[in-house]
């Protein structure tokens, strides 16, 4: 480590790896603040059956809208948070706006996406629990997106965690399906209602052979286990066409819409109409 010649090199890569890690630190804390402040802001984005286009659900998905740095995105913010307690706190303030949004349109389903992190903690439920009575917004408003990692180890606790989530009325979908590991495990032995295909095999659909086969088996899975598949990264009339023939029942992606405010949802909804009530 301590060559000589190499040495400059070693310590500006130290220096570098000491700011990041300031930088993390800065921005965890401001994260923290902006939590307190009300600077985050939950967008909607929705998805569609894949041959009427009416809306099916809602994804929501978080903002920060930074004062000076301007637009901060979830993949920069979430792994810090996940760090620390502070995801807890961010998915909390998350659900509790959800809630209040989803008193503005009627029934959809709205999906959100939990940490494993927070999945993890014994008090998950007993938390949401608290936000849900406090709004007055109803179980069944809710679908939990879930993402293959290693914190979702499938152990027997989890599994119970799953069952107890969706005993009190949750759904439960399993999210980003085929970009991590163990994904037919999570198959068998979670309780999922729903299979978002991860968009890095949908968006590559139009070039890649492979991936058309890929996206069609999980599809046919899906159907064999009577689950919905929602295809995401649905982009172009043609993605949407290829994800339709492999048999994807939903879909979801810029080409229907990108994520909007949720004073933008009911004028949304009102356009494409619904495929369901939930
Ligand atoms: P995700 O749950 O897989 O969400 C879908 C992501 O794909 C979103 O990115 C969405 O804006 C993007 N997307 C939708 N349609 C298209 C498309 O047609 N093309 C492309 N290229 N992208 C599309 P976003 O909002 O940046 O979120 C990234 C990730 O951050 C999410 O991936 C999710 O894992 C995480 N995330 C977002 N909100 C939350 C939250 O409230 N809590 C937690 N724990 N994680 C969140
Ligand atoms: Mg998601
Ligand atoms: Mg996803
Ligand atoms: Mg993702």
């Amino acid at each position: 480590r301590a060559k000589s010649g190499g040495r400059g090199r070693v310590e500006s890569f130290d220096r570098m790896l000491m700011q990041d890690e300031t930088y993390r630190r800065g921005l965890e804390r401001e994260l923290r603040g902006a939590i307190l402040m009300d600077e985050l802001e939950v967008h909607y984005q929705p998805i569609v059956d894949s041959g009427s286009k009416q809306i099916y659900a809602l994804e929501a998905l978080v903002r920060w809208r930074h004062p000076v740095r301007g637009y901060i995105p979830p993949s920069e913010f979430i792994p810090i948070a996940e760090r620390t307690s502070l995801i807890e706190q961010l998915g909390l303030w998350v659900l509790r706006k959800i809630c209040e949004d989803a008193a503005q349109w009627p029934d959809l389903v709205i999906g959100i996406n939990v940490s494993p992190a927070q999945l993890k903690r014994r008090d998950f439920l007993a938390k949401i629990n608290a936000v849900l009575d406090e709004t007055g917004c109803d179980a069944s408003r809710l679908a939990i997106e879930i993402t293959e990692g290693l914190l979702m180890d499938g152990s027997s606790e989890q599994i119970a965690q799953l069952h107890a989530i969706r005993k009190r009325g949750f759904s439960l979908w399993l999210d980003d399906f085929g970009a991590g590991h163990s994904g037919l495990t999570y198959l068998r032995d979670f309780p999922i209602d729903l299979i978002k295909i991860d968009k890095s095999f949908v968006q590559d659909m139009r070039s890649s052979e492979n991936n058309r086969l890929f996206v069609s088996t999980i599809a046919q899975l899906g159907r064999g286990l009577s689950k919905n598949v929602i295809a995401e990264g649905i982009e172009t009339e043609e993605d949407l066409l290829l994800a339709r023939a492999a048999g994807c029942s939903h879909a979801q992606g810029f080409l229907f819409a990108r994520p909007m405010r949720a004073a933008d949802v009911p004028a949304f909804i009102e356009r494409a109409g619904t495929a369901r009530a939930a």
